[in-house]
């Protein structure tokens, strides 16, 4: 290419918000284009700040996923998680270029307010109205978006379905003309800045929400007690931990099937994205009121 002639290149920190399940990580994972962020039919399984990186052309979006917002300041025990998360969502919009405000198309409701709400005034902001696919009436479409038009001043409007294939390239190609000219942050093929004893405490925990159903509070957690690099063999150790006895006996399921279920599709999954042979161990502990608790919170990671 042309130097001279190349388009100058434009980055951008961009950080994906709106209240549990609207998709946000989905959305993510398709514009990332590889699975980075943990899915699941389960609120707040996402509590982490995840990064994914797509390079585009001259362009390149550093996607920051933040936690679920917590708008429910009652949920009972875990007050102090709650204060984390939230002081966790703020510092990262107050350091974004751009950010995605996601919301189920056609519906805003309290919970969509009260995170709209923490967005910095004038930060360039774009409304993701999402499962576009579920609206069955798309003539109220229109007049749903002009009253969110009167709500905030966004950047950009955007119905789409983050499931659908081809939306999230539509997006990046929206996005790019409010990309700030500057250098690129990270290597033209990162994809995230997240470590691989991260991903193993993701993937972990994806499982054991998918395996667990509802039955288990989002106050459970996983800890990687150990993990090393032997070659090709990667050798972790992780706790699940839960805030109960009952929890406990969900978690390892009719003698120890279910705990044997989290483990192998946790290994399996950890083998591919790592390209590596995996040997986890899992163990589950019970440590009551954790989720209350600041100084522990910090121990496992929070910030
Ligand atoms: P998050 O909590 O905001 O990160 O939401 P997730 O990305 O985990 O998605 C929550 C649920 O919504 C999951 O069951 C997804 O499969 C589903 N979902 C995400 N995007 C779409 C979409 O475009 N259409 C439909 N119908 N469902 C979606």
């Amino acid at each position: 290419m042309n130097n001279d002639t190349a388009a100058p290149r434009c980055c951008a920190l961009v950080a994906i918000v709106g209240r549990p399940n609207v998709g946000k990580s989905t959305l993510l994972n398709a514009l990332v284009g590889q699975k980075v962020s943990i899915t699941s039919r389960k609120a707040q399984t996402t509590r982490h700040r995840i990064t994914g990186i797509r390079t585009e052309g001259a362009a390149q979006f550093v996607f920051v996923d933040t936690p679920g917002f917590q708008t429910r300041h009652t949920v009972k025990g875990a007050a102090a998680l709650n204060r984390s998360l939230n002081k966790t969502v703020q510092a990262v919009l107050s350091d974004v270029d751009l950010v995605l405000f996601v919301v189920e198309a056609g519906r805003f409701g309290l919970d969509d307010a009260k995170v709209l709400a923490l967005v910095p005034p004038g930060k360039p902001t774009v409304l993701i109205a999402n499962k576009l696919d579920q609206v069955t009436r798309r003539a109220e479409l229109a007049p749903w978006l002009q009253s969110m038009q009167q709500r905030h001043p966004f950047t950009e409007f955007v119905p789409l379905s983050a499931e659908r294939a081809g939306d999230a390239e539509r997006l990046l190609a929206i996005l790019e003309p409010h990309l700030p000219e500057q250098p690129w942050f990270h290597d033209e093929d990162s994809l995230t800045d997240r470590s691989e004893r991260f991903l193993a405490a993701e993937i972990v925990r994806e499982k054991l929400f998918r395996l667990t159903g509802d039955e288990l509070p989002y106050t459970s957690t996983v800890v990687i007690d150990q993990f090393k690099e032997e070659g090709a063999l990667r050798r972790i150790a992780a706790t699940i931990v839960v805030e109960r006895d009952a929890h406990k006996g969900m978690v390892i399921g009719h003698k120890g099937e279910r705990l044997r279920r989290i483990g192998t599709d946790a290994r399996v999954e950890l083998e591919r994205l790592l390209d590596a042979k995996v040997f986890l161990e899992l163990w589950v502990k019970v440590r009551s009121g954790w989720a209350d608790d600041e100084a522990r919170l910090k121990s496992y990671g929070y910030e």
